[in-house]
């Protein structure tokens, strides 16, 4: 059973050759310096916030990272009701759930779920600088999967279900310092059924071209799209099909997308 994740549905919808290009073939884009830097400090803040939940000395981690220290500070003084455990009849960080869905094999790892008798919570932590808007979060794959996961393999109903984004590092607008910024998400039974026909849909699709035996279908051929896509020489698409470039697209102007 192939095991698909938010990002490779993001990836599918986006555009199925580079699905193929990227999961199937497993081509991987190098990522630039800045990338890789802001990476490691999430993985970074991701740990220490594991190991907070799980009642485990911080400080060998904080001592090193004062940035670290202060987005940890600030959060806790912003919203001190993240860390209110009262009432929760469930709270885990790096909690993973899985589903199977027409042949397809979901897993999803909330950052941190909270769950009480009557409601739950998925809480994700985002470290890059500038947060993402309200409409964006809503159609992103990793909101749509994370909540249609938990409503699945639980006894809540939609309307009890909710997630919200941690913009931790979010600066000021003078950008002299941190200042933790939320996005919250409620859920309902009429998004919980649009995503289980879109999961539906681009499942059946999969399922048909990994059949056909084909390769997978490219965006229309004037697609702003490839514009930025690494994978554009190989498709002869963008610059390189109006050009004959062989130079390859600046990292920087890839479209961010997430696996
Ligand atoms: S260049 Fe265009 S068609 Fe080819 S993988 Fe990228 S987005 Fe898809």
């Amino acid at each position: 059973m192939l095991r698909l994740s938010q990002g490779q549905l993001t990836l599918l919808e986006y555009c199925p050759r580079r699905f193929q290009h990227t999961i199937l073939e497993s081509l991987s884009v190098p990522a630039s310096p800045a990338l890789m830097e802001g990476q490691k400090w999430g993985d970074r803040f991701h740990l220490l916030m594991q190991q907070r939940e799980m009642g485990l000395p911080i400080d060998p981690v904080l001592s090193h990272d004062e940035e670290l220290q202060t987005c940890l500070q600030k959060l806790i003084a912003k919203a001190p009701e993240l860390f209110d455990t009262r009432g929760e009849t469930f709270r885990q960080s790096e909690h993973e759930r899985s589903l199977t869905f027409n042949n397809y094999w979901f897993t999803v790892v909330y950052d941190l779920l909270r769950q009480w008798d009557d409601h739950a919570e998925i809480i994700d932590w985002k470290t890059y600088l500038r947060p993402r808007s309200l409409p964006f979060l809503q159609q992103d794959w990793q909101t749509r999967l994370y909540l249609y996961v938990l409503v699945e393999s639980t006894n809540y109903v939609p309307s009890q279900v909710s997630m919200t984004y941690w913009f931790v590092r979010a600066e000021t607008p003078n950008a002299q310092t941190q200042d933790p910024q939320k996005v919250y998400i409620p859920y309902s039974n009429a998004i919980h059924q649009q995503t289980s026909q879109d999961i539906e849909r681009l499942t059946h699709q999969l399922t048909q071209l990994l059949e056909s035996n084909k390769p997978f279908p490219q965006v229309p051929l004037d697609s702003p799209r490839c514009d930025a896509c690494p994978f554009a020489i190989r498709c002869q698409r963008g610059e390189a099909r109006s050009s004959d470039s062989i130079k390859l697209p600046s990292l920087d102007e890839i479209e961010e997308i997430a696996i």
